[in-house]
């Protein structure tokens, strides 16, 4: 059983509250615009791997068009030729499969559009809205203006249009050197939104394509290249992150020189029924995800990767999917999270134990109970007879009766925690100690009868009697006992590697101060790794199944665990222990 069968999910009505994006695109569906069709996109840049925030884009991008039986495309944003790789390209697929998402058609790449976007920009010189710039970049900056002052317009923007077709079709064939020239559109050099002083639109760009190699020494700029896009996917809402908002008058001045340009070529590259009719793409920003303790900047995560300061980008301490997957993070509780913190239009910081709050409630429903010993401690029960095996019945999940029972073998000497012995306990310490009794779970009652020390007088062994007459933890003479320890069989539990990782970053707002280096923001308690002793049905364990090794916390095997050398990542502790005060406890 693993959890990306198991936890089934809620109704997409259900699970999804009335967000405003969610009620503009029912008025939208209401009104038939576009036919009653929903189209949107996740176009992410495949220069880095998929992060908690990208998890929120992807819950809002697929789950808003599976709420209203439309489509979602994934498109990799590889516009910008210098930086993708395929390893990208890959992870980002499998990181949206395995949160459940499925897009539409095949995967789509802004590449594909290249053809598209320049033969737009051939039709907007045609048309007298696009000009050949030969200002330098420096000339271009001081020509910009400011925020409070008009800019200036650049001295090529009266050039004749055949002058212009002229020199943009010797920028394609590649005469001039990089930098030399530039395609700008001729949009307002006096408007308050400097995104549409006459924004660049082309520059000539010597640099290998990942997809498209060398056929192409110019490239559109994003902000250029992102409507025609999603024009010719035939998309109806672009849902972008509150930083486009700035942007968008551009995205609609694009789509809105010459909109008849963009109704047959959409027909042809959207992959869209036969007489599915036009529709015009109009965007919509929502707040990105911050979280505390956490970095979501893909340049940033990308420098602890290069800088070994984690061990890569799956790294089970990284808040990419691909190491919160292998981690233990289950699909289903990373959507509950992106549910609950909703989809607003200002930017906050969400408490990082929310999301970790989700993990603890789904993992609690679906995790598999074993038991292991983090600190072992020996005890010999003395009444128990020497080389006695007995196969108790273990209940693998009291909250899902499904999930059936295991046998744990008990034996004469067993492991408990060293923590749940005390030689001189305080009163309302319900676990071991001289004289005190305690229920070992699907095992006996035990009564601690004496202590072995070594020179040091450090505690090695317990001596204990058992009581024959409660085997499976009952007592037929109803006598209450508090404590209940689990316990691992010394002779048949087996020795396991187990990695307790811990939140990467020891403060709330990692990278938030400019200058001060990352490593020195990190949690030197992030990754402790001990020798547990598992009980033996652990070591078959896949990485598939979500665990909880009962009073311990939740793990997964890692991906590396093997039948004769387990490994196991700890996914979160049972409880939160960062709560009070946002400080670490001890
Ligand atoms: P970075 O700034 O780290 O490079 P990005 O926004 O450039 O990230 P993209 O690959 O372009 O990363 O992102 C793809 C989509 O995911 C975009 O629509 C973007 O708005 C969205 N996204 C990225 N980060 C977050 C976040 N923290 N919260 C919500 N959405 C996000
Ligand atoms: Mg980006």
């Amino acid at each position: 059983m693993s959890a990306d069968t198991d936890t089934s999910r809620p109704a997409p009505e259900a699970a999804a509250p009335m967000d405003f994006i969610r009620a503009m695109v029912t008025k939208d569906v209401a009104d038939g615009l576009n036919g009653g069709r929903v189209h949107t996109r996740f176009p992410p840049e495949p220069n880095g791997y998929l992060h908690i925030g990208h998890a929120k884009a992807i819950c809002i991008d697929f789950g808003t068009a599976e709420q209203f039986g439309g489509r979602c495309n994934l498109r990799m944003d590889d516009t910008n030729p210098s930086k993708e790789e395929v390893e990208y390209v890959d992870s980002i697929q499998e990181d949206v499969k395995w949160l459940g998402f499925n897009w539409f058609a095949d995967v789509r790449y802004a590449s594909d559009y290249f053809d598209a976007c320049y033969a737009y920009a051939e039709a907007l010189i045609l048309a007298g809205r696009a000009f050949v710039c030969d200002l330098t970049p420096e000339q271009m900056r001081s020509h910009r203006g400011t925020l409070t002052e008009p800019g200036q317009e650049s001295p090529f923007r009266t050039r004749s249009i055949a002058e212009n077709l002229d020199l943009f079709r010797r920028m394609r064939a590649g005469e001039f050197p990089d930098g030399a020239r530039v395609l700008r559109a001729k949009i307002d050099m006096t408007s308050p939104n400097i995104h549409l002083r006459d924004p660049v639109i082309y520059r000539n760009l010597r640099s290998s394509h990942h997809r498209t190699g060398d056929t192409w020494c110019l490239y559109p700029m994003y902000d250029y290249a992102h409507p025609i896009e999603d024009a010719m996917e035939g998309i109806t809402h672009s849902l972008c992150t509150l930083e486009f908002e700035i942007h968008r008058p551009l995205y609609d001045w694009v789509l809105d020189q010459l909109p008849e340009f963009f109704v047959e070529w959409q027909r042809k590259t959207s992959g869209l029924p036969a007489g599915t009719p036009y529709a015009r793409p109009r965007q919509t920003e929502f707040a990105r995800l911050n979280l505390t303790y956490t970095i979501m900047s893909k340049r940033k995560l990308l420098e602890l990767v290069k800088r070994n300061l984690v061990t890569g980008w799956n790294d089970p301490r990284m808040p990419t999917l691909s190491g919160m997957r292998r981690r233990g993070y289950t699909p289903a509780a990373i959507r509950t999270f992106c549910d609950k913190i909703g989809v607003t239009k200002y930017n906050s910081l969400t408490d990082v134990a929310l999301l970790e709050h989700c993990l603890r409630d789904d993992l609690n429903r679906v995790a598999l109970r074993y038991m292991a010993v983090l600190d072992p401690l020996k005890v010999v029960i003395e009444n128990y007879p020497e080389g006695q095996v007995e196969e108790m019945d273990a209940v693998n999940n009291p909250e899902d009766a499904a999930a059936g029972s295991r046998k744990v073998p008990f034996t004469r000497e067993l492991y408990v925690e060293r923590a749940d012995f005390m030689e001189d306990p305080p009163k309302k310490f319900f676990r071991l100690a001289p004289g005190r009794e305690v229920r070992l779970r699907w095992g006996y009652l035990i009564t601690c009868t004496g202590v072995e020390k070594d020179a040091a007088g450090q505690v090695t062994a317990l001596r204990c009697t058992y009581d024959p007459a409660t085997r499976g933890g009952n007592t037929p003479d109803g006598r209450k006992v508090q404590g209940t320890l689990h316990w691992v069989s010394a002779s048949h539990g087996l020795d396991a590697e187990v990695r307790l990782y811990d939140r990467l970053f020891k403060v709330e707002q990692p990278g938030a101060v400019d200058g001060l280096d990352l490593a020195a923001e990190l949690n030197p308690e992030s990754l402790t790794v001990i020798t547990a002793k598992i009980e033996p049905a652990l070591a078959a364990v896949s990485p598939a199944t979500p665990l909880q090794f009962e009073r311990v916390g939740y793990f997964r095997a890692d991906p590396a665990t093997q039948p004769g050398r387990p490994v196991f990542n700890r996914t979160v502790t049972l409880r939160d222990s960062w709560a009070k005060a946002g400080a670490k406890k001890g």
